[in-house]
């Protein structure tokens, strides 16, 4: 047998790396030495049931698991063969045969593509990536696909980009191709900077080297010789995961000169971000990366035409990349099979707010916001009622009971007001004031405006100035209409799509739950 324990942030603050000291110590004293490996992974999706555990071959999951439980973890469950039911990880599971774990609540509508290595193995060592498929998908590529074959799959898998706005990655890539230049670049997004949202943080924690193997296909793809990672230096495990997978890539020679000997040359470097939220913008992280203050510049020209360094560059979030290593070794068509029709694939989120099970989740596209929140996501505690659930952060809107049953893709939480964005979904029920949420997130969005532009330097703070009265009772109703003329202002002359988005929570507040701005004005008089 084999134990797995999850080493991502969620666990290891709640105290995985003692558990695994103790396990350890534990098989050791109980004389079990030989027989039981102890594998630290990254994340298994159940962050609020953290420090969790899965025990092989029986695949027991454990949750919230203590110190004081390990002894009877080892003498019970390793040396007798029996599962110890009280630390299984629900009700259901608990009085049940055991359930294989892709058919427990929390998995059965989840489908793992992304994620698909996050808790099955060890980030830190390359051979474990290698043997779950790792790097055949590169090697299939440099040896037996011309760079345009690469761009042809991925056109055909219909990928999109997770970071937000879901432009076509085959379309961004064949761009980058087309320009001839004697230097491109390949940089990977992991900015990830929305309140609430861990998706990049758990894949790069997870499984590093599958967006190591998918920049190598992109240079490759485009012409690149060189790729980077920006990522928030707010992130340690992630940082020094990808640091290990770098070393260890480079060690067997699938990162720098002849990638299996087919003559391309590929390296890759970190930049650490210092955590300013418009460093995810394409442009202020190209200009944060080459060592200036990290500002949007106006587009055109594009990155794929001027980017890092003033040459073409294709950038794509850590959750793209994440997929494409499996698209080339099972085909577009495997890809395209799942979601709807113009959004292919799975999406990761990062389930949080009202909701039993907080954790990260990959759901086919197309699945409803009810089965998120009511099958996967456990409900809302205390049988409160849904109210709506928030998508994009801050940058997105939100999605009210009225819509629960729309099937989630890109264009559809567009239509009703919302936006994909890069993952982050936060459950509220009906005890949340929906002004409050809006003043929430525009708090966040004038603390990270870079201030380069005045609609959204001085917008926003207008904007909050007046959410501040209405909120304190001491606004009239014609301020909602300032604040509406405000948001489509913001929205047509912002620079960057941070202060272009920045009016989202709030018009989609407008739009589903005016009566609660309502009501603060006439609850005043
Ligand atoms: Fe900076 Fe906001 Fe203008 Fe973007 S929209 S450039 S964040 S001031």
């Amino acid at each position: 047998s084999h134990v797995l324990v999850c080493g991502g942030t969620g666990c290891t603050s709640s105290g995985s790396r003692r558990i695994i000291e103790k396990l350890k110590k534990e098989i050791k004293a109980q004389g079990l030495k030989e027989e039981v490996g102890v594998v630290q992974t990254g994340c298994f999706g159940l962050c609020a049931l953290g420090p969790i555990m899965i025990v092989y071959p029986e695949g027991s999951f454990y949750s919230m698991v203590q110190e004081d439980d390990i002894p009877e973890i080892v003498s019970e469950h390793l040396l007798k063969g029996r599962v110890v039911k009280r630390l299984l990880y629900d009700e259901t599971t608990k009085t049940e045969d055991i359930l294989p774990l892709n058919e427990t609540t929390f998995y059965k509508k989840q489908k793992r593509v992304a994620l698909r290595n996050c808790g099955v193995i060890n980030p830190e060592n390359i051979e474990e990536y290698i043997g779950t498929g790792g790097y055949e998908a590169l090697g299939i590529v440099l040896t037996e696909k011309k760079p345009e074959d690469v761009i042809q799959i991925l056109l055909d898998s219909g990928l999109r980009g997770r970071g937000g706005a879901g432009f076509p990655t085959g379309l961004k890539w064949k761009f980058a191709a087309d320009n001839d230049a004697e230097q491109k670049y390949v940089c990977c997004n992991a900015d990830e900077g929305d309140p609430g949202a861990f998706m990049d943080r758990s894949v790069l924690e997870g499984d590093p080297h599958v967006v190591l193997e998918a920049m190598a296909i992109a240079g490759y793809a485009i012409g690149a010789s060189q790729g980077y990672i920006y990522v928030r230096a707010e992130y340690p495990i992630a940082v020094k995961r990808l640091e290990i997978a770098i070393g260890q890539a480079r060690e067997y020679g699938l990162l720098g000169k002849d990638i299996f000997s087919s003559g391309f040359d590929f390296d890759i470097q970190l930049r650490l971000g210092a955590g300013a939220f418009v460093c995810g913008e394409e442009t202020a992280l190209m200009t944060s990366i080459e060592g200036n203050r990290g500002e949007p510049r106006p587009r055109p020209p594009f990155p794929a035409v001027k980017g890092l360094f003033q040459r073409p560059t294709i950038l794509n979030n850590v959750e793209t990349y994440a997929n494409i290593p499996q698209i080339i070794v099972k085909g577009p068509q495997w890809f395209a099979s799942m979601g709807t029709e113009k959004s292919k694939g799975t999406k990761v989120f990062a389930l949080g707010g009202k909701i039993n099970n907080t954790g990260l989740v990959e759901i086919p596209m197309g699945t409803t916001l009810r089965e998120i929140v009511e099958e996967i996501g456990g409900g809302i505690p205390g049988d409160k009622k849904f109210k709506a659930a928030q998508t994009g952060g801050p940058s997105g809107g939100c999605i009210p009971a009225e819509h629960f049953d729309v099937p989630i893709d890109y264009d559809n939480l567009l239509a009703i007001g919302s936006m994909m964005g890069s993952g982050g979904l936060i459950v509220m029920d009906e005890d949340n004031c929906m002004v409050d949420i809006a003043k929430f997130f525009l708090e966040f969005t004038v603390d990270e405006s870079c201030g380069k532009c005045t609609p959204c330097r001085v917008g926003t703070r207008r904007m909050l100035e007046i959410l501040e009265k209405i909120t304190k009772g001491q606004a009239v109703l014609e301020d909602l209409d300032k604040l509406e003329e405000l948001c489509y202002h913001l929205k047509s002359n912002s620079l960057c799509a941070l202060g272009q988005t920045a009016p989202n929570p709030v018009l989609s507040t407008l739009r589903y739950f005016r009566e609660e701005y309502v009501a603060h004005i006439v609850d005043k008089r």
